[in-house]
């Protein structure tokens, strides 16, 4: 099982160990437009750990009805902001704000979710600064457990622009050969059968049977479902997939808690970029 909880804690901790060699503490802001309660539970986490490492930390709270005009010269006024090196616009906003135009008001060296043109645009390039913190999460954790990817056989399923197409262009990177999966693939299941690694983020529930797994595979379930009993389960059949797998992620405790320790990894990039600190701090991030 890969344990994005324990994984978490040690990359939370090399952090911490790192900040005090900063001339100042890296800061994350973090603007959350409207009372949505799952954007506020993330949005309080995120803070709590922000500050449990040593950043300096700001949540911005604007009502729902906030005008575009006013979220956009929130970001401006982060950008000038000299103590802010990451900026996060918890998204989805509400009403008819719209989204893109917020997230490309963000500079790209403040960009710590990844998600501005540029950062994507680096990213296609195979030059990334700014990685999407859910891809970034999914490829340590492929990493803590020594998958190999060079030359494997990989398949994405979702091509979300926040999670599915990052993951391929980065498994590509890592020259995995990838086959990146949508709702239109035909005969899906032969695709999962020959792949050495399984992303999926569908957000559908158990949506894949574990017996399309290949024996020995790595599968990582990005996929969070919340069932009608209040259950959170992933976009794969966990208890059939692992019979099959080499490794696998759980859900909850794989992907979702390595994409908040990837955010402060992020903004402690994006801080030792801006302060001109040593690029040793972030050589092994
Ligand atoms: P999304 O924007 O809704 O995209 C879903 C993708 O899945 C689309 O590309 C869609 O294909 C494809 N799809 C849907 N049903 C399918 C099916 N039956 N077979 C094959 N492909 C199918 O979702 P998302 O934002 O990428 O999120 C996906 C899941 O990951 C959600 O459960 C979300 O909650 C979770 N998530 C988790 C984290 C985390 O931190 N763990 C972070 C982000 C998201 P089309 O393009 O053809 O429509």
């Amino acid at each position: 099982m890969l344990d994005g909880r324990a994984l978490r804690r040690s990359r939370n901790k090399r952090l911490k160990e790192r900040v005090p060699s900063l001339e100042r503490p890296p800061g994350l802001a973090v603007v959350l437009v409207g009372e949505d309660p799952a954007s506020q539970v993330y949005v309080s986490m995120k803070g709590k750990v922000a500050e449990r490492i040593g950043f300096h930390h700001r949540q911005i709270d604007l009502p729902a009805d906030t005008p575009q005009a006013v979220v956009e010269a929130t970001v401006d006024s982060l950008n000038a902001d000299p103590a802010i090196d990451g900026i996060l616009v918890q998204l989805p906003l509400p009403g008819d704000l719209d989204d893109k135009a917020v997230v490309e008001r963000i500079l790209p060296e403040k960009d710590v979710d990844g998600l501005t043109a540029a950062s994507l645009g680096r990213l296609m390039q195979g030059r990334p600064v700014m990685v999407p913190c859910t891809p970034l999460g999914v490829m340590r954790l492929l990493a803590s457990a020594e998958v190999p990817l060079s030359g494997a056989s990989a398949c994405v399923i979702g091509r979300s622009i926040l999670v599915g197409r990052p993951i391929a262009a980065l498994l590509e990177q890592a020259n995995a050969t990838v086959t990146l999966c949508h709702s239109r693939t035909r005969d899906l299941e032969a695709v999962v059968r020959r792949s050495d690694v399984v992303v999926v983020a569908i957000g559908r529930p158990e949506a894949i049977p574990g017996t399309w797994i290949r024996e020995g595979a790595a599968v990582i379930d990005v996929g969070i479902n919340r069932l009608g009993d209040d259950r959170l389960v992933g976009d794969v059949h966990y208890e059939t997939a692992a019979a099959r797998a080499g490794a696998i992620t759980p859900v909850p405790g794989g992907v979702g808690p390595m994409t908040i320790a990837m955010l402060m990894e992020n903004t402690f990039r994006a801080s030792v970029i801006r302060q001109g600190a040593s690029a040793e701090l972030i050589a092994d991030l």
